[in-house]
């Protein structure tokens, strides 16, 4: 049995529904549960004692979107200025190269990113399989997410919708629907864990309306709902120019489209859903949103409605999306610039700092169907952050819950805890030489994308 006690905590921010800071309390983890919650625990002797005196203790933040492969791909000069569907036309071509080990050092690279910026629990939408060869990507991603410690939802995203069928992507990258379904099943056969504690699970994501046939999106449905627990996933209402893609090709909006193939309910999540209308938002009926702020502002797509989701009682939750819109993972910058935008584009109307940190944490931890994990008490899974909230950065603030979101020092935190295993120690990954996996990826990236910039003749 391991137990780590935390002594002393400056600010415990639990995020329960109601508003709630408590100063100068303990908490207890026994393996991977928060077992005790109060005022001096008594010291045994065989626990790990971490002294948070200085250090604000909330849960970790949830990441329910991204696309780690495009770690590898990051800040590429031709694609920078442009919207969607140009900068997807573009990157699919340095994308088709995929393999094995991109796939895997970009997991690692985003999962460090992430676990270094507060994250306990991430999902990733991997669509890409180039030459209709689903070798064995996903696996590559749930090995990264092993060895690093945190916990992983992946998406077994798809592409059966190519060019010479009216859709965006290149043929080369798109699937046959047969190899499609035969690997979904083979992920959740292999990986797919329904327990509550649970630290990989699957899902199913076919990648957004315009790169699938209605005939994919029925059939993943029909074959999650086999299964306990398999949640489905996919891009909507990114961009105007794919509600208009719909209306052309389907004659409806993107979310009337959801309805029509049966993809709405508490089992699906959607990434962006930044063009909904009020009729949109009764549609959704329980299904819910991973709203990704940087990748809207630096593709241009539009402002998340952020407040009505979230009066709504609309799941809401907050993600980076893939680092080749972002360009990065770090999630608690993602956090402040949720709270931004939201003020940004509803003034006096905006949520709360409080609002904004439930939901990145319990709010991602809904979305993607987690019980027992988002908010601080006992019996919950021991996913937690640690973050120094005395130096500089915090100097004057009079209100932790607005500083963390607002005006501290939104890079790294001082630990994460997963599952009741620190894996972020001191702002260091405990799992990984850090310079090593550096030097790696790069040279690995600089492979690939030079290997492309060939091939145009540059
Ligand atoms: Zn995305």
């Amino acid at each position: 049995m391991s137990k780590i006690l935390l002594k002393n905590i400056k600010y415990f921010i639990p995020c329960e529904e109601k508003e709630k800071i408590i100063t100068g309390i303990d908490l207890l983890i026994t393996d991977n549960v928060i077992s005790k919650i109060g005022k001096n625990i008594k010291i045994l002797g065989d626990e790990e004692i971490i002294d948070c005196g200085k250090f604000a203790v909330l849960p970790g933040f949830v990441n329910t979107h991204h696309h780690f492969y495009q770690a590898m791909f990051r800040c590429i000069r031709t694609v920078q200025e442009k919207p969607l569907f140009p900068w997807l036309v573009d990157l699919y071509e340095f994308w088709k190269y995929l393999d094995e080990e991109i796939v895997y050092l970009g997991a690692k690279v985003a999962l460090g990113e992430l676990l270094k910026t507060g994250c306990t629990l991430s999902s990733d939408h991997h669509y890409l399989f180039p030459n209709n060869n689903s070798r064995d990507l996903i696996d590559y991603q749930i090995k990264a997410a092993k060895e690093l410690g945190i916990r992983f939802h992946s998406t077994r995203g798809s592409m059966s919708r190519g060019k010479k069928d009216g859709g965006l992507p290149p043929n080369c990258v798109v699937q046959d629907e047969d190899s499609i379904l035969q690997d979904s099943k083979r992920l959740i056969d292999t990986y797919h864990d329904s327990s509550y504690d649970a630290m990989t699970r699957i899902a199913l994501a076919p990648c957004s309306p315009f790169s699938v046939s209605k005939e994919i999106m029925m059939s993943t449905a029909e074959l999650a709902r086999k299964y306990n627990k398999v949640f489905l996933h996919t891009h909507l209402a990114e961009t105007l120019d794919e509600e208009e893609y719909c209306k052309d090709i389907y004659g409806c909006r993107p979310a009337e489209l959801m309805d029509e193939v049966g993809w709405i309910g508490k089992d699906v999540w959607f990434a962006h859903g930044i063009h909904l209308s009020d009729n949109d938002l009764k549609i959704l009926k329980g299904a819910g949103i991973a709203h990704c702020p940087s990748s809207n502002m630096k593709l241009n797509s539009g402002i998340c409605r952020t407040s009505e989701l979230y009066r709504n009682n609309i799941p809401i939750s907050i993600a980076v999306d893939g680092s080749a819109s972002n360009d990065g993972s770090n999630m608690w910058e993602e956090v402040r610039r949720a709270f931004l935008l939201n003020h940004l584009k509803y003034g006096t109307e905006g949520l709360s700092a409080y609002d904004i940190l439930r939901i990145a944490t319990n709010g991602g931890a809904k979305v993607l169907g987690r019980d027992h994990i988002g908010v601080l008490k006992e019996n919950y899974l021991a996913d937690m952050i640690l973050i120094d909230v005395e130096n500089i950065s915090y100097s004057g603030c009079h209100d932790i819950a607005y500083g963390l979101v607002s005006c501290g020092n939104t890079s790294l935190v001082d630990y994460n805890i997963v599952n009741g295993k620190i894996v972020v120690k001191d702002g260091k990954l405990v799992n990984v030489d850090e310079k090593e996996l550096f030097k790696r990826a790069n040279k690995k990236a600089d492979e690939i994308v030079a290997f492309r910039y060939n091939e145009l003749k540059y």
